[in-house]
């Protein structure tokens, strides 16, 4: 938008999302409102803008259309011109990107206009509990576990509120609902495929409707098949089939490997040495990843050493493998970790929640000085929010906040951590030769502070790879599913753009994800989800929190 065409004297804009069409119109429309500098005045209705209208059966087989003159960035560096170019057009057929480059023959195929837009992979969420969307926000304040102290921290936690209250209540519409609305959000915020660490097995209904969610929510997604959550340990559940009922599982929803949702085994270790022996062997035998939360808390560093040893289980037989996707990983032991090094396990760190619920320091510093690299995941939302912007921000600021402490204290000849006492220079800091006294060179064994393509690696080819799609998606290489997103950088938020990796990162936000693609068929566009009802919706969701608060006997207090 200009003011100047606005008020009936248009201008061309080269770079813009206004063409040479919208001039014309907008040249005409004036016409009817003209009567003075209005700045405020309704644009009148435009009768033939099919450029409003997403292309035509986008994602069915045979159908083209080319995503024109955005900036495109592929997150693959294999690619031409690294894989990224200030203008370039994405050609799709289909559900899947048939090519990438500057002004592409694209015949007659529909186009969108990404002029003023920065083009890229869908995020991938590794670990995220989405049946938990009806509790949004309601342990804002709260840490893991009651720590005894009566803070206001330990006054409402995830332990004995969350997975011991809520979760034991809830039933197989409940976790429907969740599920859908958790996801379609998460869709909103251009994250197009997740793993659902689905924790709310208390009955095999219960696990069809988190499936039947996944499925009817229409994004990529990996079912995670975890236990009875809080049920389980207070012998409420009856009726729950975790992990035994996996194979039936597996043949009923997942027999084809050619559809959006496929599945992963939950073996959490925490529940004991029996139900990991039987969780871990049934996941193996069907071929699936296996994937367990992994963190001081709750006793599991014992247990990740075992399981580093080839002694985990309660036949002492279960080992770590390359089929093992780790969440978490904080405050394990070096055997722990050179293991999960050495066998190619995956490590998910969900750097803001770990963060703020005291699972320990995100291994971020850790991991980069082995060579490694993770991939993000949001976790809850009962605490925090699930948007991929504030994913990105939290994991550079959070392994920049630690080296560039580490760097500071280097003249000190104490490289460990700092002192969180004395936490912004030592008393014992010394200076270093040169005009700036107390900045150092950075010390050999100091990673280089995040990069924002570094987290715009972890949110999209690791979290591919994470869950063993990087055949699918991840990356807009030409062969692989379409899983685009489309974001506005002409927003005042944004505008004017001076590195396109640094704009998505450092300054956007949900309300710049314009249009989200998932496997060729456009889902969002122009800033609205397509086909969903979200009135609707929100009034079963709200219904449903309703059940879950009044049957677990909880008030509601939104000002608590
Ligand atoms: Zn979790």
């Amino acid at each position: 938008m200009c003011w100047l065409c606005d008020s009936g004297k248009p201008q061309l804009h080269g770079n813009s999302q206004l063409g040479r069409r919208d001039f014309l119109k907008t040249a005409a429309a004036t016409g009817l409102t003209a009567g003075g500098l209005n700045l405020f005045a309704a644009r009148p209705a435009r009768a033939d803008d099919d450029r409003d209208d997403p292309p035509e059966d986008s994602g069915r087989r045979g159908r083209r259309y080319v995503i024109r003159g955005g900036a495109v960035m592929t997150m693959d560096p294999r690619m031409p011109n690294k894989g990224e170019w200030t203008q370039a057009d994405v050609l799709v057929e289909g559900k899947k990107i048939l090519a990438v480059g500057p002004n592409l023959h694209a015949g007659g195929a529909g186009e969108i206009d990404a002029r003023g837009r920065i083009v890229m992979p869908g995020f991938i969420d590794t670990h995220h509990h989405q049946f938990e969307t009806a509790l949004r926000s309601y342990l804002a304040d709260g840490v893991l576990i009651n720590d005894g102290s009566g803070s206001r921290a330990s006054e409402r936690t995830y332990f004995e509120r969350i997975l011991l209250t809520f979760a034991p209540v809830y039933r197989p519409e409940d976790v429907y609902i969740s599920e859908l609305f958790g996801g379609l959000a998460q869709l909103d915020d251009g994250v197009t495929t997740v793993h659902d660490v689905s924790q709310i097995h208390h009955s095999p209904q219960h696990s069809d409707a988190a499936i039947q969610a996944l499925f009817d929510t229409g994004r990529r997604a990996a079912f995670g098949f975890f236990e009875s959550a809080g049920a389980a340990i207070l012998g409420t559940n009856p009726g729950n089939q975790y992990p035994q009922d996996a194979p039936r599982i597996k043949q009923q929803w997942f027999s084809s490997s050619d559809q959006l949702v496929h599945m992963i085994m939950g073996g959490e270790v925490y529940l004991g040495d029996a139900s990991t022996e039987q969780s871990w062997k049934i996941g193996r035998q069907l071929g699936l990843q296996v994937a367990a939360h992994i963190l001081s808390p709750f006793g599991i560093r014992p247990i990740m050493d075992a399981l580093a040893q080839g002694q985990g289980g309660s036949n002492h037989d279960i080992g770590i493998g390359a089929d093992n996707l780790f969440i978490h990983m904080t405050g394990m032991s070096d055997m722990a970790w050179n293991r999960v090094k050495q066998a190619g396990a995956q490590v998910s760190i969900a750097f803001p929640i770990e963060m703020n619920m005291r699972h320990g320091m995100p291994p971020i510093v850790r991991m980069l000085s082995m060579g490694m690299e993770p991939s993000l995941s949001t976790d809850v939302e009962v605490t925090l929010t699930a948007d991929f912007f504030t994913q990105m921000r939290s994991a550079m600021n959070l392994q920049r906040v630690v080296v560039n402490q580490m760097i500071l204290d280097s003249p000190n000849g104490n490289q460990n951590l700092p002192d969180p006492r004395n936490w912004e220079l030592p008393q014992t800091a010394v200076t270093v030769p040169g005009p700036f006294p107390y900045w150092p060179t950075p010390p050999a064994d100091v990673p280089p502070p995040l990069a924002t393509r570094d987290v715009l690696r972890y949110a999209t080819i690791n979290g591919a790879k994470a869950l063993r799609l990087e055949g699918k998606t991840g990356t807009l290489t030409p062969g692989k599913e379409a899983d685009i997103i489309i974001l506005d950088a002409t927003a005042p938020n944004v505008f004017p753009v001076n590195n396109v990796p640094g704009a998505v990162v450092s300054l956007m936000e949900r309300t710049n994800v314009e249009t989200v693609i998932v496997a060729g068929k456009v889902r969002k566009w122009k800033g609205r989800l397509l086909g969903v009802d979200l009135p609707r919706l929100r009034q079963q969701l709200e219904a449903s929190r309703d059940f879950i608060f009044a049957k677990a006997g909880v008030a509601q207090e939104l000002f608590h």
